[in-house]
């Protein structure tokens, strides 16, 4: 699952290669959008806002996608080869580059003047250039019974944390993925270590928090589960917490996070 780091990054793929340039190939293959030709129209811009991606287009086009659970974005040459993958959901291509995004959760085309209906509802940014800490935190304490696992995947009170970030910083602050927001005192300190870690991976691939890059090390909690913490020794735990959603699993050390 694509975390706000990725999105970030495939946002920035997505600016360089199509941003400034006319495109001359938009193939939808979803059947809403079947008709949509966006050809001849110049893309502005491609930014992120927590894990939405958003293409603009002159013409008060926008294309908003979302890589939900394995969706991609893939920049490449333009080849003007037709590209038979079922997975395509959709092709920009300009006279240099192509992009084929494959498995999207969501692709759909709004006006650029409306993105609201579409990405108003998200909290602030972990990377976005108005990320107002403040405002996390004061969402997250509007509901004190909610479970901080939960509360800090609950893209209305901040945007961009998923399973990763989330499970690894509860592990690094030594809080319970089921302890109640109310009583935690230390929320600006956890939504700033978030921010943080987010900030530090956005610009490599694959995700570092322990500061090792050695396959199978990265993390502390995060995909360990029955493994030994690397404090402690005890075995890491993993459970389903919050909604049914398709990101709802958990990873932490029962003794470090007690
Ligand atoms: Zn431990």
């Amino acid at each position: 699952m694509p975390e706000g780091d990725v999105v970030w990054r495939t946002a920035r793929q997505l600016h360089e290669a199509l941003a400034g340039r006319i495109l001359v190939r938009s193939d939808f293959r979803v059947p809403r959008y079947a008709t949509t030709d966006l050809t001849g129209r110049r893309v502005t811009e491609a930014i992120s806002r927590g894990k939405h991606l958003l293409t603009r287009v002159e013409g008060d086009i926008t294309v908003h996608t979302h890589l939900k659970m394995d969706g991609s974005w893939r920049v490449s040459r333009a080849t003007g080869y037709p590209l038979r993958d079922h997975r395509i959901r959709l092709i920009l291509a300009n006279e240099t580059w192509q992009a084929v995004g494959q498995q999207l959760g969501i692709v759909e085309v709004i006006r650029t003047s409306r993105e609201s209906t579409a990405v108003g509802h998200l909290g602030p940014d972990l990377l976005g250039p108005d990320w107002d800490a403040e405002e996390a935190v004061r969402r997250l304490s509007a509901q004190p019974d909610r479970a901080i696992g939960e509360a800090l995947m609950d893209q209305r009170n901040l945007a961009g944390v998923g399973n990763l970030y989330k499970a690894e910083s509860l592990f690094l602050r030594g809080l319970s993925p089921w302890r109640p927001v109310g009583t935690i005192d230390a929320l600006p300190d956890l939504v700033e270590l978030a921010q943080r870690l987010l900030g530090a991976n956005k610009e490599r691939v694959g995700q570092v928090i322990t500061g090792n890059p050695a396959r199978g090390e990265q993390t502390w909690v995060y995909g360990r589960a029955g493994r030994p913490c690397r404090r402690c020794g005890t075995s890491i735990r993993r459970a389903d917490q919050g909604a049914v959603t398709e990101e709802r699993v958990t990873f932490w050390c029962p003794h470090c996070q007690g």
